[in-house]
């Protein structure tokens, strides 16, 4: 992923401008107070020496009581010692070895001339290893000097802790964060420090690390390298983050020249002091180089703070360059630019610590995406076992219901799945003319009057709306132009026209629900609405095949099947049972005079009437063409003689008719009752119909019970 300034507070970068100049300000402000003012120093002749040595002649004014101090910019010299021509010798300051008398931080070789020194002097100044062009003497009272030493002092402190402080924090944020970008910043944070102690001589007069001294230029030289390649890595990881960079292995060349000349330079070989310098400087050119190249590069694609960073890397190498120079006297010199160089390189480190912050949005970006993510897949899941909980439970409970409960049912269980996932106010689920009934629930029930009411006043619309048959969802408003105080999620069933059909989810509140919230209302009533669907199709197609078509009646297959159970039953228990076939008479010639449609009438209107006759607990159906069998459980034969007699009367008594002609019906019946040790119904079956045949052969319209010994 590609850092983006995106996220950067509005007016972020004026609070960063502003910051800066507060800093540099306070950093003017310290390098002046480190200076003398106009009229404290007295002025100085400085003649250099073929020797390299130099001499120094000025007239002290004044009191002889007052005590005078020469001072000298602290400059890598390995030994600086005044001698007057009278003999007088001062001590002998060296930069590598910082003298207790000298103090903590030193900002410069403070030497105080004799206490009686007056009037005009000439002094020689010795120094190993040549003085620097860069080192100006400044001769003034020695409690001026102490003044600006302090202050000195105190700019150092300010610098050192600074950045120390960065490097702490960096330590902290990499403990934090676990991102090895924060440590190379701490070791980049550390390196400065060292350098900077190292260049201004301050290293070698702390306890622990004075011996750093005895690699005296080369350890200075080391450390510039090292930093350099610390610099190069780290804007590396930073700039580069996510992208391919062309020129990934020319930095890293680079990155490993400079450390391999900082590991020569760290062997302290004799005789490498000033060119190590000279190679030193060269190398942190080249590096300073490769990372503007490579932050001009990263401002390009909007890397936050990297034009900020760009701007402080071409001041710390101007400046660096500027102090190269006028070390060596080809530039002139000045205090501001003296310290320039360390301050551009503390405001870099400030701004890389601001930019590497900004990598805490990033993981707090990551952070929010991963927790996302986890939530969706939670959504999900909790979903989808919903889904899957539902279609089991519609599975197992719609199975074996009566049609017309199975709607019921269906939206029941919609409800009990839906509302832990989409919590509500109220849930209706209003149904009219669904699988040829209307339907209504509510949740919760106690408000259903009320909603009852309120679907009977909405009626139109509400079917307006479920034959769009577009979910949505809609303010609820107590009164018209009044406050939203509910929303409304309208969900449609698909219902064959004209009926219709909604659930009607409501929550308090205008926030209304999530489009995730409407796919998953959706998605459970579709998953309902099927099941209920196929349990009704299949009840149908069950009855379809256990019924006949015709008179609606039971078919010979689930006669056969029932007849069966009824006998097992009637020889468990040693009750009764008896069978009646009933015949049409004559039939034939009823269909031959009126036509088949109107015999078709007369086997509905027989059957209703036969069928009239019986009790809930008796079995009748069409046995097949104008035959119809009952069986009576628990009746014994003169029961079933009573019961057939009125059937064949009520037959007798049907009304059919066809053209206003009356159409005239009877039937013959034979009846026979199970004996005992009969557990299957094929002999009495046989015997009913043999007393059929009898009551046929008797002349018709008459009522036949088998005997026992009929079989
Ligand atoms: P009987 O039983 O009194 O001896 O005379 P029948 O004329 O009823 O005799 P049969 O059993 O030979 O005739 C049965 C007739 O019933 C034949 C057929 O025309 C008629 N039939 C059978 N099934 C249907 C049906 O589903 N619809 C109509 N309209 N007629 C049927
Ligand atoms: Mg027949
Ligand atoms: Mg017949």
């Amino acid at each position: 992923m590609e850092v983006t300034a995106s996220r950067a507070m509005p007016g972020h970068g004026w609070v960063l401008a502003a910051c800066l100049l507060l800093l540099m300000g306070l950093f003017v402000a310290l390098v002046s107070a480190t200076q003398l003012r106009p009229g404290e120093s007295v002025p100085v002749e400085v003649q250099p020496q073929p020797d390299g040595r130099m001499t120094l002649a000025f007239e002290l004014p004044g009191e002889v009581t007052t005590r005078w101090a020469l001072w000298f910019p602290r400059e890598p010299v390995s030994r600086l010692q005044l001698v007057a021509t009278d003999g007088w010798r001062s001590e002998a300051l060296d930069f590598f070895a910082v003298g207790a008398e000298e103090g903590i931080l030193p900002a410069g070789y403070a030497f105080l001339l004799p206490r009686d020194a007056h009037g005009p002097m000439v002094l020689e100044v010795e120094a190993d290893g040549g003085l620097r062009g860069s080192m100006q003497p400044v001769l003034a009272q020695a409690i001026d000097i102490r003044r600006v030493e302090r202050s000195g002092v105190a700019l150092a402190g300010g610098v050192y802790g600074g950045l120390l402080t960065l490097a702490a924090l960096a330590l902290a944020l990499a403990y934090a964060s676990r991102d090895r970008l924060f440590i190379g910043f701490f070791g980049f944070t550390v390196a400065l420090v060292l350098l900077l102690q190292a260049m201004n001589g301050h290293l070698y007069g702390l306890p622990g690390v004075r011996f750093f001294g005895l690699w005296r230029l080369q350890g200075v030289s080391a450390l510039t390298l090292l930093h350099a390649a610390a610099a190069l890595w780290l804007i590396e990881a930073y700039a580069m983050r996510g992208v391919v960079y062309r020129h990934a292995r020319l930095v890293r060349g680079i990155g490993i020249g400079l450390v391999a000349l900082a590991a020569v330079f760290l062997l302290n070989l004799p005789g490498l002091g000033e060119v190590s310098q000279a190679l030193s400087a060269v190398g942190w050119t080249i590096a300073g180089l490769a990372v503007t190249g490579m932050l001009i590069d990263a401002g390009r694609r909007g890397v936050p703070m990297a034009w900020a960073l760009t701007a402080a890397t071409a001041l710390t190498v101007l400046t660096g360059m500027w102090v190269a120079l006028a070390r060596h006297g080809l530039a002139p010199d000045g205090p501001m630019l003296h310290f320039g160089y360390q301050g551009a390189a503390v405001a870099f480190a400030l701004l890389l610590a601001l930019a590497l912050t900004h990598r805490i949005g990033d993981y707090r970006e990551a952070r929010d995406r991963d927790r996302l993510a986890r939530q969706d897949t939670e959504r999900k899941m909790r979903r989808e076992s919903a889904r899957a909980d539902l279609s089991t439970a519609l599975q197992t409970q719609l199975h074996g219901l009566d049609p017309g409960e199975i709607p019921w049912q269906g939206f029941r269980l919609l409800m009990d799945h839906l509302l832990p996932l989409v919590p509500t106010e109220s849930c209706i689920a209003v149904l009219r003319g669904y699988q040829g009934r209307d339907h209504l629930l509510v949740e919760p029930s106690d408000a259903l009057p009320s909603v009852e009411h309120e679907i009977n006043r909405r009626g139109l619309l509400l079917r307006r709306q479920a034959t769009a048959g577009l979910a949505l969802q809609q303010p609820v408003r107590p009164s018209v132009g009044g406050p939203v105080v509910a929303m409304e999620a309208l969900v449609p069933f698909q219902v064959r026209a004209p009926g219709w059909g909604v659930l009607l989810l409501r929550r308090a509140g205008d926030e209304g629900f999530t489009t995730d919230e409407m796919s998953v209302i959706g998605e459970l009533a579709r998953v309902v609405q099927l099941h209920v669907d196929q349990a009704a199709a299949a009840v149908k197609l069950r009855r379809s095949a256990e019924i006949d078509a015709l008179t609606g009646t039971m078919n010979r297959r689930t006669i056969d099947v029932w007849i069966e159970r009824t006998f097992t039953d009637a020889e468990r228990t040693g009750r009764p049972v008896s069978v009646l076939f009933i015949d049409l008479d004559h039939f034939k010639s009823v269909n031959d005079r009126y036509g088949h449609a109107c015999g078709d009438d007369c086997l509905r209107a027989v059957s209703t009437a036969l069928r009239s006759v019986l009790s809930d607990a008796d079995m009748f159906g069409r046995y097949g063409g104008e035959e119809f069998i009952a069986v009576l459980p628990g009746r014994d034969g003169a029961e079933a003689r009573a019961v057939g007699e009125r059937m064949r009367t009520a037959v007798e008594n049907c009304e059919v008719r066809h053209e206003g002609q009356r159409v005239r019906l009877t039937v013959s019946i034979g009846i026979a009752t199970r004996q005992r040790g009969e557990d299957t119904p094929a002999a009495a079956v046989a015997r009913a119909d043999k007393a059929l045949y009898a009551a046929k052969r008797q002349g018709r319209n008459c009522v036949q019970v088998a005997p026992a010994v009929f079989s």
